[in-house]
């Protein structure tokens, strides 16, 4: 690493200083609480129904369909048990294969084996960090065949059932062409679309292109219950299972505890609702300031001639983690020692799932843009400076 490039990272960090008023530790993304948070928060407490009755969850879900755009929603404890239950209604069994990305966070791929799945993980596009649709078709025409109307892996035998492309820190993938695909080979379409809250492709919001889509409300996401998720669709039978699936099966019944199948206490309790429903008040506030802060970064980075990822073509990205593209894993590396030395958190992307000790035999197509990425993606500072 040369001496030039050194001085330009003190030159990144003082601008991060600077962003964030010269704190002495500036994290990656912390949650910000300037709306109703406490009074909902006391008038849950006062109610007693902290847990999982209260009409702070079904208020929520009532909200964040509408500002989705989608018919319905389900509230859950986090993103995985969303994504569990939707792999679930997709059919997902131990005889089904899903198809997702390697570079995503690890509950992608862990949500597929809870249903005894199997992953197959295809490439990304380089300037979405989402599944490629491409890739996508490439594999599909040399790999599989089509019998019962099922697309069937000719090595594996094993149904392809679903496809669970992910929006990667808020930049939608191309997921009208993955769409398309999916119809065309009836694979049911689940967007992993928890870091993509406001985030939209063609004007539509992420999550509402496939059957179902989940979003995350953990304490990292852009908006947060503490924990929490939601699963949305247009589609009311799966609305309806998905609700009875995440509160035990349990049969509406004044006082006899009925359950017609095994379910999972996957409800959202009403407590982490009250917070939620405060934080959702101000998501538009939260989008334009960060997408704000993304112009600075982009201007900045521009005259340093360092690349910044910027919204892929026809979306408006919610920016919900900044990144910068590096030119190679060692100017890489060098960044995030500099940065994490001197109080400013940086983070590389994550280890692709294929390199898991636990997805490491898993069916894989060329990987060379996920591979690519992983090397050189590191995620900045990204909090809301409202
Ligand atoms: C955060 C996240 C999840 C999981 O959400 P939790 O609420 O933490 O369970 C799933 N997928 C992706 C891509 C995520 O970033």
């Amino acid at each position: 690493m040369s001496k030039k490039n050194e001085n330009i990272n003190f030159k990144v960090i003082n601008f991060i200083k600077k962003l964030y008023k010269n704190k002495k530790f500036i994290p990656l993304h912390e949650p910000k609480f300037i709306g109703n948070e406490k009074k909902y928060l006391n008038e849950c407490i006062k109610s007693t129904f902290v847990s999982t009755v209260g009409k702070f969850v079904s208020e929520f879900e009532y909200e964040i369909a509408k500002f989705t755009g989608s018919r319905f929603a389900v509230a859950t404890t986090n993103g995985t048990s969303a994504l569990h239950i939707s792999l679930i209604l997709a059919g997902c069994n131990r005889y089904s294969e899903v198809i997702t990305q390697p570079l995503t966070f690890v509950a992608t791929a862990n949500a597929i084996s809870y249903c005894n799945a199997e992953p197959v993980f295809i490439d990304v596009d380089r300037d979405t960090m989402g599944l490629s649709p491409s890739s996508l078709r490439f594999f599909l025409e040399k790999n599989t065949i089509k019998k019962n109307n099922q697309c069937i892996n000719k090595k594996t035998k094993k149904v392809i059932k679903a496809c669970l492309p992910m929006h990667s820190y808020g930049h939608p993938c191309r997921i009208k062409e993955i769409k398309k695909i999916c119809d065309e080979y009836n694979i049911f379409l689940i967007e992993d679309a928890a870091e993509s809250l406001g985030s939209l492709y063609k004007n539509k919001h992420t999550g509402t292109f496939g059957k179902l889509g989940i979003i995350s409300f953990n304490g990292n996401k852009i908006i947060t219950a503490g924990g929490g998720g939601c699963i949305i669709t247009n589609d009311k039978v799966l609305a309806k299972k998905a609700k009875h699936l995440t509160t035990t099966s349990k049969v509406s019944h004044n006082w006899e505890f009925n359950h017609d199948k095994i379910g999972f206490n996957y409800r959202m309790p009403n407590i982490n609702a009250a917070l939620l429903l405060a934080q959702l008040e101000k998501i538009n506030d939260f989008i334009k300031n960060k997408r704000n802060l993304a112009e600075k970064y982009q201007a900045f980075f521009k005259s340093i001639n360092y690349n910044f990822f910027k919204e892929p073509k026809d979306c408006k990205s919610n920016y919900w983690l900044n990144c910068i593209i590096l030119k190679n894993k060692r100017q890489k590396e060098k960044f995030l020692e500099q940065t994490n030395s001197n109080g400013v958190m940086t983070r590389p992307t994550w280890i692709l799932m294929n390199k898991l000790p636990m997805y490491k035999d898993a069916e894989c197509t060329d990987l060379k843009n996920s591979r690519w990425l992983e090397d050189r993606i590191v995620n900045i500072p990204s909090s809301v400076t409202l």
